[in-house]
């Protein structure tokens, strides 16, 4: 082959491969120009939740989709209240990936706000409403990713799935619906992204990528103490007040039993190198150094830290009598419990009444359990997004992190999906104030960057 026709054909070889591996042929700015359009109009839906109203958005959704000739439907369950699932199909060789939001948001009380809550607008370089960062703007990254890999005529290897579902803020009343009546539609996925990541940004660039790889679940208890009632002149020893108080003194006493969990452990590597001696060393290696008992009381006095490695328990409603001179004859006391995934409450009750170690006091479960839950870490798609992440943002810690709180993961990961919380936004802890706070917002640029973001990995993991 002579050296003009080599030179030749590496050209041509050259370009192919350029336009198919970094696809230079997306006008990013004219999406993205689209990104901030279609956040601004979101935010101006009132999906309030109570009421929910979630139809709103629903349709909201269905024009977009249906303007991009993407399949889609509207599942009205009760008046109002809807979720909305749409998907680009695949050619079979993968399990489908679900991009899960939830399109309700908490209420706002306008009088705090520096703007109308629902107006969308762009006020400092941020758009501002409720919902922007929980969760309508990773909404929109999902929006987003849809139209692209439509538009972009994306060949996909396996279905990517839209779903948009109602009353998360309150009940999870949208999802489990889904799963109860629809859940064909989705159930053989492999992979679910959804909100629940929590990253860190100071000083100008990204510090913290923490993907949401398990979640604790809520077990909450009351306890019942009864005894003779009396006039408070005359005490009663054993009087309900007094046992109950006992066993909480007790529980106070109580230390539960620490439990790593691979998700933790590499929770503590990854973060290491941001602490300080002889924390650094001891994080390093955090299996080792939670066999010094001093150590390991001294991290279980640290909040962030402690509900990371056991089940927690705060007393937290408390009743008796009404009157000061009256001897009640029932005392409660409810129990947030907060059980590691793996954990079964039969266990924990068990463990707990031994510590009460008073037969006369009952013990009641008061909420619907929601069993603890985590996905595996060592997937492609984790892979992925680490990789990705420290493409963009080369300074940054990708880790791990468990949930104290929940989100709707917990459902999707009873399905067998391996669900991770994980979106490219980027706030500062002054903007974090603005989740169930006054003033949330998220920063245009944010807007712009992270729907590329989003939208690169799901092409990547769809491939
Ligand atoms: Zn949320």
């Amino acid at each position: 082959m002579n050296r003009i026709l080599t030179v030749a054909l590496s050209l041509v070889l050259l370009s192919v491969v350029g336009r198919a591996q970094n696809g230079s042929k997306i006008d990013w700015p004219r999406y993205q120009d689209m990104a901030v359009e279609l956040m601004q109009q979101y935010l101006r839906v009132n999906t309030s939740n109570p009421p929910g109203n979630e139809i709103e958005a629903a349709r909201f959704f269905k024009k977009i989709f249906d303007q991009h000739g993407i399949e889609n439907e509207i599942f009205e369950y009760k008046p109002g209240r809807a979720n909305i699932i749409a998907r680009l199909k695949g050619n079979g060789s993968k399990r489908p990936i679900i991009l899960l939001s939830h399109t309700d948001v908490v209420t706002a009380e306008p009088a705090s706000w520096q703007v109308d809550p629902f107006s969308g607008v762009i006020k400092n370089g941020s758009i501002w409403g409720r919902g922007a960062l929980d969760m309508k703007g990773e909404g929109l990254f999902h929006l987003m990713t849809m139209i692209l890999l439509k538009q972009e005529g994306a060949t996909l290897s396996r279905d990517v799935i839209f779903l948009g579902t109602a009353d998360e803020e309150v009940d999870d009343e949208g999802s489990l619906w889904m799963i109860a009546n629809k859940a064909h539609l989705f159930k053989d996925a492999e992979y679910l992204l959804t909100e629940g990541g929590d990253n860190l940004f100071e000083g100008g660039s990204v510090k913290i990528v923490g993907v949401d790889v398990a979640e604790k679940a809520p077990f909450w208890l009351r306890l019942t103490a009864t005894g003779l009632p009396g006039h408070g002149s005359r005490p009663v020893a054993d009087s309900a007040s007094n046992r109950l108080i006992r066993a909480m003194n007790r529980i106070l006493d109580w230390e539960t039993p620490i439990k790593l969990l691979p998700a933790v452990e590499q929770f503590f590597k990854d973060v290491a190198p941001l602490q300080p001696e002889p924390w650094r060393s001891q994080f390093a290696n955090i299996r080792e150094s939670l066999k010094d008992p001093a150590f390991a009381k001294s991290l279980g006095n640290q909040r962030e830290y402690n509900f990371l490695l056991r089940n927690t328990i705060s007393i937290t409603m408390l009743s008796g009598s009404k009157q000061t001179n009256v001897i009640p004859n029932t005392a409660t006391c409810n129990l947030d419990v907060r059980l590691l995934p793996g954990e079964s409450p039969e266990d924990f009750l068990k463990a707990l009444t031994a510590v009460i170690a008073d037969p006369t006091i009952k013990i009641d479960n008061v909420n619907r359990f929601k069993p603890p839950n985590s996905s595996p870490i060592n997937t492609e798609l984790f892979s992925l997004i680490a990789r990705k992440t420290k493409e963009k943002h080369p300074g940054a810690v990708i880790t791990t992190k468990m949930l104290s709180g929940y989100t709707e993961s917990q459902l999707y990961r009873q399905l067998g999906i391996t669900a991770y919380g994980w979106a490219p936004i980027y706030t500062t802890a002054e903007e974090d104030e603005g989740v169930h706070g006054n003033n949330e917002r998220i920063s245009v640029r944010n807007v712009r960057e992270g729907t590329r973001e989003f939208y690169e990995v799901v092409k990547e993991i769809s491939r």
